[in-house]
This record gives structure tokens, sequence and C-alpha cells, in this order.
């Protein structure tokens, strides 16, 4: 074991064993932001300050923080079982939440695979997807089809069907056999659109270009984020989800909407399938699931794509994948406990009826300083600014340590400005949030 001397014994810990994720390390460590405290719609910094959440963490806590009867499912469960294994053995809880979270879907997506992250469900979808059509006796298909300014999380699969040039170029050639999509965001048509823009639907028909060019007998799935996230808050056009949809039916491919961030209630509705009323055959799902309080994932599939595997010999393992962690009796509980707070306290419909006020909030941010667009849906919004001279990013970074040092907390994604709060906001908190926000950007210009 290394000695601890080296350890400065400030308060401030020693900051240099943990090499960050997605973080510039060395300019975060030479300025440090550290939260030690949460609850509610506000984190506590580690210089005492109140900072409203106006990224709900990561997209993620959308109940709001350390809410009692999570905090106390979790402590109840660690105390009576801390671990099942999951592989020919299981737990009343993981199957209680996989039934719950079938329940909440749409339609026939009855049945659930779980995981640690969005970064696991996503890859579990894409094997599931390629093995569905072997199962079928179509073992030719095995491409798979993203987006360009797609985010599926880090891992090779998610990597490769995502389309973020920075994630992808320091990680060699990704996945073989993959397309991608146009994405659907144009500042020319679209500026300033609220809610979903009225023009781009077309962009879903470059599915059949892909069809062509490779034949729809090799193509298993496509995966779609129903609005892209991570890479800058894009709102789907009118209509082209549906079209998309249409697409992958005539020609036999897998439809997966990764709704690692849609679901749970991020846009007023539970999920975005309900919410443009458009059916995919599997769903990814993390961060909401518990709350953000446990890792989780979790893959949800339709009746028809789950069947396609209990055909086989009874004693034979239907899917051979799966996770240590799958179904942890921690995370199930919290998930537990998540759902009833989501359903006891119409956390969901609380989104739904603020929508509108934010929709207003938002778009009045137009003509602050750098502005060039504006795009919201449900609580979720976009601002993209003007990117400075000196590089791209560098003006939504000095627009988010200004936010931190006024006490709020948004996310800056290249030079956008992503806003995702808890869902249990009320006005007061959004006209803050826009009040700090619009401050910040004077302050910066
Ligand atoms: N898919 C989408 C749409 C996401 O937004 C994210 C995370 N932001 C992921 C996958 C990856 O999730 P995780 O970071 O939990 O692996």
């Amino acid at each position: 074991m290394k000695s601890a001397s080296s350890r400065s014994p400030s308060v401030t810990p020693d900051l240099r064993a943990w090499w960050m994720p997605f973080t510039a390390n060395r300019q975060y460590k030479a300025a440090p932001r550290l939260l030690v405290g949460a609850k509610d719609m506000h984190y506590v910094s580690h210089d005492g300050r109140r900072v409203l959440d106006g990224t709900a963490g990561l997209w993620c806590v959308n109940a709001g923080h350390c809410r009692e009867p999570i905090v106390e499912a979790i402590r109840r469960q660690a105390a009576e079982m801390d671990f099942a294994p999951p592989f020919q053995m299981g737990h009343p809880k993981a199957f209680e939440l996989a039934s719950r979270v079938a329940q909440m879907l749409p339609g026939d997506l009855d049945h659930v695979f779980f995981s640690n992250s969005g970064s696991e469900a996503v890859e579990t979808a894409l094997k599931i997807a390629i093995a569905y059509h072997h199962a079928r006796g179509q073992a030719s298909r095995t491409r798979l089809i993203g987006r360009v300014r797609g985010y599926h999380g880090v891992n090779f699969g998610g990597n490769s069907v995502g389309g973020v040039v920075v994630n992808r170029k320091a990680f060699g050639l990704g996945l073989p056999g993959v397309d991608h999509l146009p994405h659907t965001h144009d500042l020319g048509r679209n500026a300033f659109s609220r809610g979903e823009p009225e023009r781009g639907a077309e962009l879903a028909d470059e599915l059949e270009r892909l069809v062509t060019l490779h034949d729809a007998s090799t193509i298993a799935a496509v995966i779609v984020e129903p609005i892209a996230g991570s890479n800058g808050v894009l709102i789907p056009p009118k209509g082209y989800l549906r079209r998309l949809r249409q697409l992958c039916d005539r020609h036999g491919i897998l439809l997966i909407f990764d709704e690692v961030i849609t679901g749970f209630g991020r846009l007023g509705a539970p999920f975005a399938a309900d919410y443009f009323d458009v059916l995919p055959d599997i769903v990814t799902l993390a961060k909401g699931l518990t709350n953000a309080a446990v890792p989780m994932g979790a893959t949800v599939v339709r009746a028809a794509v789950h069947d396609a595997f209990m055909n086989g010999p009874e004693h034979l393992i239907e899917l051979a994948h799966g996770y240590t962690y799958s179904g942890h009796p921690l995370a199930a509980a919290a998930g537990l406990a998540t759902l009833d707070l989501y359903r006891d306290e119409g956390v969901f419909e609380n989104a739904a009826g603020l929508s509108a006020y934010w929709e207003e909030a938002v778009h009045g941010l137009k003509g602050a300083p750098h502005v060039i667009d504006l795009r919201n849906l449900g609580l979720v919004a976009g601002i993209e600014l003007e990117p400075r001279a000196d590089g791209p990013g560098k003006r939504a970074y000095d627009v988010f340590v200004r936010c931190y040092e006024k006490g709020l907390l948004v996310r800056a994604v290249a030079d956008i400005i992503a806003l995702s709060p808890p869902l249990i906001l009320t006005r007061g908190h959004v006209d803050e949030m826009y009040s700090i926000l619009g401050e910040a950007l004077k302050e910066t210009a």
C-alpha cells in the first residue's frame, strides 16, 4: 500500500488520484467545484452555498434530491439483503420492479432486462436486436444504424452508433457495419422554434437510402434518442419519429428508442413513446428509473422480441448476456420507492403542467447576448450560443461557471447550455433559473 503521508490534510481532498470522466481534469483541478450535500431542488457546495439544480444532476434526479422514501427503502434493503446473484437465482424486488416498469410502458413493451447504466442498457438493446434476428433465422441482419449527433453512452456499441465526434475519434474503428442517419437539427430552417420544429420529418427518409445501399436483409435495428440530449438538445421535427417507425415496419428493422433521458416524465408524459405516440420495439432506460440514487439501467422489449427467444429447449439460457449487478437489490428497492413517489406526488403531471410556462421562460432569453437558438420540449431546454473566436465551447463554459458562482447548476455541451431540472420544481424555481442564466449571459458577454 502506498503511504498516506503524501495526502493533503486540508479540507479540500487530494484531487490527484481520481481521473474524472468527461472532465477537463487539469482545468477542473486548478479550480475545483465540489458538491457536498443535496436536498430537493438544491445542492450544497463545498463553500456552503445553496445551488439550484438546473440539470437534475445529469438529467436523472427527477423527483428531487435525497427524498426520504427512497433513502429509507435503500437503507432497509441494505440491512435486509445486500446482494443476490441474478444468474439462475432471483429476488422478489427485481421481479416486482420489472412488472411495474412494464406496466408503465405503452403497448406490449412487457419484458425488462436490468443492467447498471444507460450505456449498458444500450449495449443490451443492440445485442438483443442482433440476437433476435438470429433467433428467427435471419442471422444476416447485423447492421446497426444510429444518427449523427446521437449519444448512446460510451461503450463500444453505443459509441459506434453514436455520432459525437470527440467521443469517437481517439478510440479506433468502433463496431463494423454501423451507419448513421443525419441529425435533425437545422438552425437555418428551425431556429427559435417552440416545441417540435415544423420542418425536417423527411430526414427519416434517409433510412430508405441506407436500405437501398445495404439491403434490408442486413439491417438489424435503428437506434435514436427521441430527443437528442447530451449532444445539444435536438427536438425531433413533427412527424419524424412516426416516419421512422413506418420505414422500420416496411423493412423488418427493429426500432430502438434510447429513453435514458426522456424516460420517467421528462416530457410530462411517462415516456417519449407516449408523448410522440410512437411505439418502438425496444426502449432503453436508466437515470430516472431509481431517481439516480442507485445506478441502474433497463432494456425493455416488446412481446414479439422476447417471445422469439423463448422457443428453444427449456434448460437452455435464452440470452447469453447479463451483469453481476443486474437487478441489484438496492437498485430494485430504490426503483420501487421512486416509482411510488412519481405516482403518489404526481411528479410527471407537475412536469406537464409547467411545460408551457417553461417554454415562455426559455424563449424569454431571445435577444440575450450571443444566443443564436432556443429549443425546448417538456422540461428540457437547449440554449445555443455563438461560439467565441478563441475556440468552440469556451463561451458556454464561461456561462456555466458564472451560473455556478451565482447559485445555479447548468450543463454546457459544446456551445449549448442544457437545462433539465428536477420535475418537482415550481414556477418560482423556473423564474429564478432564467433570471440567473440571463444575468450570466450578460455578465460573460
Ligand atoms: N443514452 C443516452 C440517451 C444518454 O443520455 C446517456 C447518458 N447521458 C446514456 C445513454 C449513457 O448513460 P450512462 O452515462 O448511465 O452510461
